[in-house]
């Protein structure tokens, strides 16, 4: 199978470190507020990594981290607490927040029919492994105490810059325009391992350290919690094109500074998902979740067809319009398949025919619209029974996961089933705190969100009550 490896630049022939079993480390979520679909089209195609390497008869383990640490989404030294934020937006300790959107996450990934990881690990949960290796990093020569925190030490590296053609100045212009200058920096691309100096005040979660009390960096929550457990070696380190510089660069610095070899052999990074007006972002135009898209009636299966229909190496342009497009033909298809009569003998030469092609096309750097253009064409082939082809939709579907066999579900119930009275009550709580700030189309989203899920809410003079539909 050949992946495009973001390390080298180019089309590789995928061979693991360990030929029995492949080690998959994926960036997690920043669990202060609901994932976006921008963020679900990468888990989606990291899933269809997975899928392809057990259909190549892989065995498979996969990481994922929980970034509940703090204020720590984007560079380590930059922006809000966020956790703080939303702790304070929604009246809940920042622990629960952290519980609250995990759980939502997973339930995202559940309905896209993402297989969940093998570990999912909470960063607050290894800081004693974060202080190990800021430790050896201290001892090794690579990190430094500046203005009372710990600073890894760039210009230790033979090289530092490992993605694109960056150029040296280009980067400095790239962490310049992010985070705000820290005049404890010796280079410009040092970035801290571990802080005492918090930038905020009241910082949620502080931990007692060698180095006095405070909360570790971004990046080192990644290398540490892939050492833990998937050892020194990864085959595949996946995430968002946007992880490359500074997070997964300085990702690659700290590990193998620390075990003093390579460390992650292939690097895949899928790319964004665009709206007219540029890259989708949690704080930019509508905050599209999942709910708010079964709420404009596509249900999540529609949305995993959307994105399989193009690379995960091209930028996908999201708008209504593309997205009901590419529902109406997934019903189409559906309905299509549900026609098939299972009533013949599987014609094996054809099988064989089919699934060779298949295979060619999603091992091919997971040409996920290819193997759509298979699917489509098998439907339309009338020299092959009904029979092959049921057994080869079933076939494809391992990988595509798209619910292709089952029967046309009812989306409203599926969600019925997912809503527990805590989870109806929260957002009860979250809608009156949203009508008390004013926040009126907030209030409004949490309304039909629920009433997508068959959950009525009744406002009485002595509070919010529901009723399920
Ligand atoms: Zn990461």
């Amino acid at each position: 199978m050949k992946i495009y490896n973001s390390l080298s630049r180019e089309i590789e022939e995928f061979v693991p470190y360990d030929k029995n079993l492949v080690k998959i480390y994926t960036c997690g979520p920043t669990v202060y507020n609901f994932a976006h679909i921008g963020n679900l089209r990468c888990y989606i195609m990291e899933d269809i990594l997975v899928r392809t390497l057990m259909y190549n008869g892989y065995n498979v383990k996969r990481v994922m981290n929980v970034t509940d640490v703090g204020h720590l989404s984007d560079d380590s030294d930059y922006g809000d607490d966020k956790m703080l934020k939303g702790a304070k937006r929604e009246h809940k300790s920042v622990l629960e927040i952290a519980k609250f959107y995990k759980d939502a996450f997973f339930n995202d990934l559940k309905k896209l029919n993402i297989l969940k990881p093998d570990v999912i690990e909470n960063a607050t949960d290894c800081i004693s492994n974060f202080i190990h290796a800021i430790e050896i990093l201290l001892k090794k020569g690579f990190a430094y105490h500046a203005g009372g925190n710990i600073y890894f030490d760039t210009s230790k590296l033979k090289k530092y810059h490992v993605f694109f053609n960056f150029k040296q100045e280009d980067l400095e212009i790239a962490v310049r325009d992010e985070v705000s200058q820290d005049e404890y920096k010796r280079n410009p691309n040092d970035f801290v391992l571990w802080f005492t100096k918090s930038k905020f005040d009241n910082q949620a979660l502080k931990w007692d350290s060698p180095w006095g009390v405070g909360y570790p960096g971004w990046h080192i929550e990644c290398s540490c919690i892939a050492m833990k457990h998937l050892g020194e070696h990864v085959d595949i380190h996946c995430g968002g094109i946007g992880n490359t510089f500074p997070h997964h660069t300085n990702e690659i610095a700290q590990s193998e500074a620390i075990l003093g070899h390579e460390w992650c052999k292939y690097w895949m990074h899928v790319l964004h998902l665009h709206t007219k007006d540029g890259k989708m972002s949690k704080s930019k135009g509508e905050f599209l979740t999942l709910d708010v898209l079964t709420n404009k009636g596509i249900n999540p299966c529609e949305y995993r067809f959307f994105c399989l229909q193009s690379h995960y190496r091209k930028q996908l342009v999201f708008s209504d319009e593309i997205v009901q497009n590419a529902a109406h033909s997934y019903k189409k298809l559906k309905n299509r398949i549900l026609q098939l009569k299972d009533d013949e003998e599987v014609n094996k030469l054809d099988f064989e025919r089919y699934k060779q092609s298949f295979i060619d096309a999603i091992n091919d750097d997971l040409n996920t619209s290819m193997a759509l253009t298979i699917l489509f064409n098998l439907l339309k082939d009338q020299s092959v029974n009904n029979s092959t082809k049921l057994k080869l939709i079933e076939d494809f579907d391992k990988v595509l996961a798209l619910d292709l066999l089952a029967p046309i579900s009812n989306s409203k119930e599926e969600i019925q089933v997912s809503i527990s009275s805590d989870e109806i009550k929260d957002l009860i709580k979250q809608r009156n705190i949203a009508k008390s700030n004013k926040d009126y189309k907030l209030a409004d989203s949490i309304r039909e969100q629920l009433l997508n899920a068959g959950i009525k809410l009744i406002d009485t003079p002595n509070g919010t009550i529901y009723e399920k539909q």
